[in-house]
């Protein structure tokens, strides 16, 4: 998978803002030679703007538009395509078969067909494949332990929408240290992908850059669009053409609206922008994703998984969508976030809450999400031999031997709802 750097982009590459290709000038000029590249780091570790203080050729100079187009476009580095990728680190046939198989299990769970939870149970990000695979395996004993009252199902997340600014994720930058080797994240993030596979779980993960699915979603499961996408046109066209379920958050400040907007959205067709298998640029047409439904994760203002709020959810849900479809049957409650203050404690007591609501026989709630990693809460981000293991750089965790003792309740109180 050799590539060249390349910061003379072809036109209508993805990275900039602003790079429709002039007319005529749809041929690429030479490549910047990598000494021509560390010229534009070292003049930017000094502090100075590299498109004036190097005479490096970019493309945008080759062909007389560099006064206009890419001002603020320091390099674009060439992906290997999704085809690569994928043919690289290839899906063998029993990992087809549990992603093909476990999406219709969700798809069934969504509907009302099986009444088990589903439960989407992990870290909230992935830093550190080793730790995310250690805990595949110990989810994976518990799984089968409560594959009868619960569908399990982990959280392989690898992109993390951040309110300010703050660490990535794995795929955007995985060795934790600002260098953003996108390339190899994107490797690591599909070797984890199926590494879980392996140990026999479905994975979901939120789906943050327009084009990233390309190179992982094969992999996964149930997708998630995040409380600050969750009005994004972009995601909920993502959404639209993605061959899994999709839950849509509540926004951060607790509109449910928006949620069931996108539910609405994303189950007709849509053509948009993007990529195809081998990196092109398209014309994206899709068919709709029939299976979108809402996740309440609480907000800014406090929590949303309480009997009433769930309620008022389901009256806005269901006076958008048909009665027939996944969003109107049910809904998932993600019990950290807002719903937790993100407190990892709190957020054992929002699962206990529903467990207890579930063993009275709530049918309203399809599924929990609960952020779970080997040790509870969390530290700051930093390179990984400076870390603890298995604890998250992202939002607090609920340690394992507490998730182990949940996850039993919440089966318990699915078998005590089949008696009511
Ligand atoms: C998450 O799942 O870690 C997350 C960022 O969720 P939300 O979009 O609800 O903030
Ligand atoms: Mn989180």
């Amino acid at each position: 998978m050799q590539q060249q750097k390349n910061t003379g982009a072809a036109p209508g590459s993805a990275a900039g803002g602003d790079i429709a290709a002039p007319a005529g000038l749809d041929h690429p000029q030479p490549l910047n030679t990598p000494e021509e590249l560390r010229a534009i780091r070292q003049a930017m570790r000094e502090g100075k703007n590299p498109l004036i203080a190097t005479d490096v050729p970019r493309w945008e100079d080759q062909v007389g538009v560099d006064r206009i187009i890419n001002r603020r476009v320091v390099e674009l580095e060439p992906l290997p395509t999704p085809a690569q990728v994928l043919a690289e680190l290839p899906l063998d046939a029993a990992a087809q078969e549990i992603v093909a198989y476990s999406r219709d299990e969700i798809r069934a769970c969504l509907y009302g067909q099986d009444d088990r939870l589903l439960v989407i149970v992990g870290p909230c990000s992935v830093h550190d494949p080793a730790a995310a695979l250690d805990y595949a395996h110990r989810l994976a004993r518990v799984m089968k332990e409560v594959e009868g009252e619960l569908l399990i199902v982990m959280r392989v997340y690898f992109e993390k929408p951040r309110t300010t600014v703050g660490w990535k994720g794995l795929i955007n930058d995985p060795d934790i240290d600002g260098t953003h080797n996108i390339k190899k994240g994107l490797l690591l993030a599909r070797k984890t992908l199926l590494g879980v596979l392996g140990e026999g779980l479905a994975a979901a993960t939120e789906f943050l850059e327009p084009t990233s699915p390309q190179f992982i979603a094969d992999a996964v499961s149930w997708g998630a669009i995040g409380a600050r996408n969750t009005e994004s046109q972009v995601h909920r066209q993502l959404a639209s053409g993605m061959s899994m379920p999709i839950g849509f958050k509540n926004a951060t400040d607790g509109s449910v609206k928006a949620a069931v907007n996108g539910c609405f959205a994303s189950a007709q067709q849509h053509t948009f922008f993007g990529i195809d298998h081998m990196g092109r640029a398209c014309a994206v047409e899709t068919l709709g994703n029939p299976d979108c439904h809402v996740v309440l994760r609480g907000s800014i203002h406090g929590p949303n998984y309480d009997a009433e709020s769930v309620r008022h959810a389901m009256e806005d849900i269901r006076a958008m969508m048909p009665a027939d479809s996944a969003a109107a049957h049910g809904l998932i409650v993600d019990c950290s976030h807002g719903n937790s203050g993100k407190d990892e404690h709190r957020q054992a007591e929002v699962v206990r809450d529903i467990a207890r609501r579930i063993a009275d026989g709530e049918t309203g709630i399809t599924g929990v999400m609960m952020e779970s990693f080997i040790e509870g809460g969390n530290q700051p981000a930093a390179p990984l031999d400076q870390l603890v293991y298995g604890k998250s750089i992202t939002d607090k965790c609920i340690s394992w031997p507490e998730t182990e003792r949940l996850l039993h309740e919440l089966a318990d109180a699915v078998s005590a709802r089949r008696w009511k």
